[in-house]
């Protein structure tokens, strides 16, 4: 027992631990495993973690969805006893608060009718629903008041503290901190963040309805948006926008993305979304944090989804994940025969169209392909009678579904991400820490995470941890994945080195929290 203790002790003290720690306040409509849809519910299940062991004090506000289905994921979540009001939207509308301390975080639900209804947070099987500018604009109201009336293990967090306000749901955060909060000298002493995760989602609604919003007329400015003329949105009041993400970039002390290479190319007229030029002004305050992964739910060695565990000095137990995926598939169980797969939303954005389009001509070759995913209606189709056009070779999971995601990424051979644009992509430290080997378009957060293999790197050894292709089409994303699978069929010393490369990568969440520290220190230089 003595023995134990002192491993513990000696783990605690080597734990690195922030500088300066500071009360940080995630504001998020996702938030795993409580809610997610993609990598932003992984990021703020996991990075909150991450920074409360570093010792700072924590909160993430999110909704407290209930859905009828996973209802019970909040079931450790209590009231808090606190009821606000807030006027928006015409109306006076009461919210409560609920609140579970877990993994030294305070977990805040913020809680009203317009969240418990089927589908996931932002939509059901009809689309988005309609009144989403309303449940998030409640969210960002209530966000602001979480430091300051909720006394979590018996005092408030105050208003000395950092929002971390995630994506366009959460970007009224920081319009109203500058418009609502400071000229009323509250939250002075706070900064805001914006953190993009995906520029292509920017809560756009009409001019109109910026009255519903609660903010002085005067700033109207900081949310105006005037759609270029090619832009699909353009009917919209003649292409005058109210556009959300938009005023957290006007508004926010600092705006970050999920890696380096992101926050390069929102910049740019192809990765900008329109917003370009104005990102380009605050370039000055911009800046890219690769994301981590939460290891201990990634972990081939203890995952509680995967039939058999291993870890990169043993493999053995990934011959047999393969094997029993192909078998729950019902694929011919072959261990010579190249498994790829795909998982993600299915979007434009994930490069889907040209995965079907290369199907035909892939499935020549003796190989095996699984997708799961769910989104585009086209796709989920293409998806059913690929199924049953390549019975030996192809399957389609039509869905979303986090076990079967662990399966996949522990079964197969390769992932393969051929993303249009990918602010950072979770996927990929997935598969490398789970030794499946990454094919991936080379942009954004994939660019700055896959190193291509290399076979004569300079110092006579082989490097890289899987492919990269360029530029994104069918012929190109078919070369690079041939050149895979040679190297996976007639070079098996090079592939396990592939393998064990990735395996022992760090993507724990500690790198990229003390860089994400040094962002905090920045913004607190400067007077907002
Ligand atoms: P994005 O946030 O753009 O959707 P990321 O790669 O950053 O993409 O994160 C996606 C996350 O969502 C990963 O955890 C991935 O495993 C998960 N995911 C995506 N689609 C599905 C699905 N159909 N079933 C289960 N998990 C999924």
């Amino acid at each position: 027992l003595d023995v134990v203790e002192e491993e513990e002790e000696t783990d605690k003290q080597e734990r690195p631990r922030a500088s300066t720690t500071r009360n940080i306040v995630f504001v998020s409509s996702e938030a795993a495993p409580y809610s997610k849809t993609g990598g932003l519910g992984d990021v703020c299940g996991s990075l909150p973690i991450a920074f409360a062991a570093r010792g700072h004090r924590v909160m993430v506000v999110s909704p407290r969805y209930l859905n009828g289905v996973s209802d019970k994921k909040f079931v450790n979540a209590t009231d808090v006893g606190v009821r606000i009001k807030i006027y928006c939207f015409g109306v006076e509308t009461e919210v409560a608060f609920f609140h579970e301390f877990r993994a030294g975080v305070d977990w805040v639900f913020v809680d009203h009718p317009s969240y418990h209804r089927p589908g996931n947070p932002y939509g059901d099987s009809h689309g988005a629903f309609a009144d989403n500018q309303f449940r998030f604009t409640l969210l960002s109201y209530a966000a602001c008041e979480a430091p300051l009336v909720l006394p979590l293990g018996g005092y408030t967090y105050g208003e000395k503290c950092l929002f971390l306000v995630n994506d366009w749901h959460a970007s009224l955060v920081s319009v109203l901190i500058a418009a609502k909060y400071r000229p009323h000298g509250v939250y002075n002493d706070a900064r805001s963040i914006l953190v993009i995760h995906n520029l292509a989602h920017q809560g756009i609604a009409p001019a109109s309805t910026y009255g519903n919003l609660g903010l002085p007329s005067e700033w109207y400015g900081a949310l105006e948006w005037i759609f270029p003329p090619w832009s699909r949105m353009h009917a919209l009041d003649n292409g005058e926008v109210v556009n959300f993400l938009k005023g957290a970039v006007v508004t926010s002390d600092r705006i970050m993305t999920v890696s380096q290479g992101y926050s390069w190319e929102i910049t740019t007229v192809e990765g900008g979304q329109g917003l370009n030029e104005l990102l380009s002004c605050r370039k000055f305050a911009l800046n890219g944090v690769v994301n981590g992964i939460d290891v201990d739910e990634w972990n081939p060695a203890s995952d509680k989804h995967i039939p058999f565990h291993y870890s990169v000095d043993d493999l053995s137990g990934k011959a047999q994940c393969k094997a029993a995926l192909q078998t729950e598939l019902g694929l011919p169980v072959r261990d010579d025969c190249p498994l790829i797969g795909f998982i993600g939303r299915l979007d434009y954005q994930k490069g889907t169209d040209v995965i079907s389009s290369a199907m035909p001509e892939l499935l020549q070759d003796d190989v095996q392909f699984v997708m799961l995913g769910s989104g585009d209606q086209q796709t989920e189709n293409w998806m059913r009678w690929a199924e049953s056009a390549y019975k030996e070779k192809f399957r389609g999971w039509v869905g979303f579904n986090v076990p079967v995601s662990h399966r996949i990424t522990a079964g197969c051979d390769i992932l393969l991400m051929p993303s249009r644009f990918e602010p950072c992509g979770l996927n990929q430290l997935y598969a490398m820490r789970y030794g499946t080997v990454p094919v991936v378009n080379c942009t954004g957060g994939l660019k700055d995470t896959v190193e291509n293999f290399d076979p004569f790197a300079n110092d006579g050894t082989e490097q890289g941890t899987g492919w990269r292709f360029s530029p994104l089409c069918k012929e190109s994303m078919l070369s690079i994945l041939r050149v895979a699978m040679q190297t996976f069929r007639e070079h098996k010393v090079s592939w396990e080195g592939i393998m064990k490369r990735g395996m022992m990568k760090d993507f724990t969440w500690d790198s990229s929290a003390s860089q994400y520290e040094e962002i905090f220190d920045w913004a607190f230089t400067d007077p907002p």
